[in-house]
């Protein structure tokens, strides 16, 4: 007895149907697929000013003046524990650096868990543990949360989803499309540390690297930043997609060119060694405790100073100067003295890593 096959329009194709007709892994890579997505499917049912700002964090005005920076994020990392940080500290830093990133105070979050059946209580218990001191960190609060159980094999463990709120001076105005020609482009830190730490705790490194994850909260170092300086006019957590998918991204908000100089950029001699043996550029490898700060450079040093005193932006380095043009670009001159096009990540490089 022959099987009736469904009826097909049009030819028959072996491959996979196109990304345009499902969602496949490279829309969650933070790049161009999901700005895609968001762009194509997101954008234009929910449209408002403060969505379309596309910034870390929404930004709006209450009728007594006063203005909330809110933000969320959904937290799939696997796996649950990496060296340096685990889903739960990943998921306070991950929106306290959110809000932090339009200059606002992060002050209260909300969480909510998705819970595979059979999951230890041990492991959340820990997790729940390490929120706390990452929150008492941050200085914030969770003052609301939410529970779902999925049956066996229908989520990977764990999943949490936080949202912050914070607030903001209303004379601040900072966001992706306040760089001007002439800032200069502000590291706090080395880069690639969080991607390379969670490759190597899935087994997928190869080699040991005693790496860790950078996570960290960093609303503490961009209010030491917002007293040295008024004209921090960007600020961006580069997490998946890496420095390169957020310079990116703000050099298409600004309308202005960025020229990174290769060898300004710090790295640290097992994140290059990794990223050579993987054939990675660590450009694109995640962060999850650095931002990029664009500046007035006649601020630059007070703005570098401030930071170098704080725990989390000891190695802050200029590692670029914002131009003109071309507009919407993002260029890196190398050691070698030629000038290559960074480009916005494609795909998906490292599924799951936030
Ligand atoms: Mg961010």
């Amino acid at each position: 007895m022959t099987k009736e096959l469904p009826s097909l329009e049009g030819p028959v194709c072996a491959l996979p149907k196109s990304h345009k007709d499902r969602i496949v892994i490279g829309h969650g890579s933070g790049g161009k697929m999901t700005a895609d997505l968001i762009r194509d499917i997101f954008y234009p049912p929910l449209s408002n000013p403060a969505l379309l700002a596309g910034n870390d964090a929404g930004v709006v005005q209450l009728a007594d003046g006063s203005m909330l920076a809110i933000s969320t994020d959904a937290h799939v990392v696997s796996p649950l524990f990496f060296p340096g940080g685990d889903i739960g500290k990943l998921a306070i830093c991950g929106t306290v650096n959110d809000v932090a990133m339009v200059g606002a105070k992060p002050l209260y979050l909300t969480a909510s868990f998705i819970l595979e059946e059979g999951l230890e209580l041990s492991i959340l218990e820990s997790v729940v543990q390490s929120m706390k001191s990452s929150a008492e960190e941050a200085g914030v609060e969770i003052i609301s949360g939410d529970t779902k159980v999925v049956a066996h094999g229908e989520a990977d463990g764990l999943y949490i989803s936080t949202t912050g709120v914070g607030e903001l001076n209303p004379g601040l105005k900072i966001g992706g499309a306040e760089a001007k020609p002439g800032d200069l482009v502000i590291i706090s830190g080395t880069i690639g540390e969080h991607g390379i730490a969670v490759l190597e705790a899935r087994g997928e490194l190869g080699f040991e690297s005693n790496l860790e994850s950078d996570t960290a909260p960093l609303n503490h170092l961009v209010a030491a930043m917002l007293t040295a300086s008024k004209n921090i006019h960007v600020l961006r957590d580069p997490t998946r997609g890496g420095v390169a998918t957020a310079l990116n991204e703000i050099s298409r908000q600004s309308g202005v060119g960025i020229i990174l100089e290769e060898d300004s950029l710090p790295i640290l001699p097992a994140v290059a060694a990794a990223c050579e043996m993987l054939g990675f550029d660590p450009l694109y490898i995640a962060n999850e405790g650095k931002l990029l700060a664009i500046v007035s450079q006649e601020d630059v040093e007070n703005v570098l100073a401030v930071m170098r005193k704080t725990r989390y932006g000891e190695n802050a380095a200029v590692i670029g100067v914002v131009e003109g043009s071309p507009q919407g670009r993002v260029l890196l001159k190398t050691v070698l003295g030629s000038t290559r096009i960074v480009d916005v990540l494609a795909g998906e490089m490292l599924p799951r890593i936030c």
